[in-house]
């Protein structure tokens, strides 16, 4: 039932910190690219789930709460976490808490740099990093299988089990080269620690040699997370699409965002490929309260991560328009502090709005 009609009903989850700065930015841009456009609606409603709601309710989704969440056709959400509470209780309480019921197994996070910025590679300018990590998003490392024994003694022990099922590893894998396949260089890089770990990861390879058969036309090959680090940095140019396991893809992708100038710009989608649920759009960068309420958060991610989400939707024409004059914007210098510029999240905004009338 999802993106068949030309409106979209939005789901818009600012949660913690800098949030729902970003999200409400966003909504901004988003909005006056439909009203440009003409050709299909957006819908926002918003959704106040957040650590503060939880601290005062003991829950960051109330009763019924994922049922309601389930008839949007996407999710904008921008970042969970909150200093009075433990990382892992935020975590699990609100984005795991919607990823893994709607079944979001793939997460896809673009990497680029953009026109006119810099990135903190020597000889890396815009063009030479343009990649692709899909992540598996329902199991491997971040399985939450295991546990303590022994608490507070000196002999104490901990397990951390890593879940691989032939299941989801085969579905990320194809995922993986449907995405590649569709990208101009058709090239996919699958990223395992297969000498080290002999079962998981050995089943990953093996599987990545069976999906590659039904994509011949994608060119692949297989590295070792250690070495892939050093890859990314020493030949960006050499990298179009990436897959790897939860562990390997989250450390990875930050790399890249980094890499790319700014985790101020870089976007995640966590997608439901089978479209049975919404899908889960977000900037990769935290709640940030270093800098809540100071008008300075870069909205940069929230526009692509806005852009990707219309893409998702069927609306690849207004995605790309969105993505150029966001690019344009911050080429000509109208930039948060991050990028190195001295705009606020409402000029930002402002220009992106003024550059969408300019192009329309
Ligand atoms: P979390 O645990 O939620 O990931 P964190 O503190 O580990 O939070 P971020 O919130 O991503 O990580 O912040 C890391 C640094 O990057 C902070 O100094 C923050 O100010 C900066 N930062 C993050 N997002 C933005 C943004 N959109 N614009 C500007 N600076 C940002
Ligand atoms: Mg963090």
């Amino acid at each position: 039932p999802i993106a068949v009609s030309r409106s979209y009903s939005i789901a818009a989850m600012g949660a913690d910190g800098i949030g729902p700065e970003v999200v409400d930015a966003g909504v901004q841009v988003l909005s006056k690219l439909a009203s440009l456009d003409g050709s299909f609606q957006l819908e926002f409603e918003d959704y106040d789930w957040s650590s503060d709601t939880y601290k005062k309710t003991g829950q960051y989704i109330p009763d019924g709460g994922l049922e309601k969440l389930k008839k949007h056709d996407a999710i904008l959400f921008g970042a969970v976490g909150a200093p009075d509470v433990p990382d892992h209780l935020s975590l699990w309480g609100l984005r795991l808490a919607i990823c893994q019921p709607f079944q979001q197994y793939a997460n896809v996070r673009p990497t680029k740099i953009f026109r006119g910025t810099s990135s903190p590679l020597r000889n890396a300018e815009h063009g030479d990093l343009d990649w692709v990590i899909i992540r598996e998003n329902s199991e491997g490392e971040y399985a939450g299988q295991g546990g303590r024994s022994h608490r507070g003694q000196p002999w104490e022990t901990a397990t951390e089990v890593s879940i691989f099922s032939r299941h989801a590893v085969q579905r990320i894998m194809e995922f993986a080269f449907e995405i590649a396949q569709k990208r101009p260089r058709k090239q996919l890089t699958v990223v395992t620690k297969s000498n080290a770990q002999r079962n998981g990861m050995v089943l990953w390879d093996e599987v990545a040699l069976e999906v590659s058969k039904k994509f011949s036309d994608v060119k692949w090959d297989k590295m070792l997370v250690d070495a892939m680090t050093c890859r990314m940095v020493l030949d960006p140019k050499s990298i179009d699409t990436i897959v790897a396991t939860n562990l390997h893809a989250d450390i990875l992708s930050d790399l890249a965002a980094a890499l790319a100038g700014s985790i101020g710009i870089a976007p995640t989608s966590n997608l439901d490929p089978t479209r049975q649920n919404p899908s889960m759009f977000e900037p990769i960068h935290g709640s940030a309260f270093d800098i809540t309420g100071k008008g300075v958060a870069n909205p940069v991610a929230t526009f692509w991560t806005a852009s990707e989400m219309l893409a998702w939707l069927g609306e690849e024409e207004a995605a790309k328009k969105l993505m150029d004059a966001v690019e344009t914007v911050t080429e000509k210098g109208v930039r948060t502090r991050d990028l190195g510029g001295s705009a606020g999240t409402q000029e930002v905004t402002d220009a992106v709005c003024a550059e969408l009338e300019r192009v329309f």
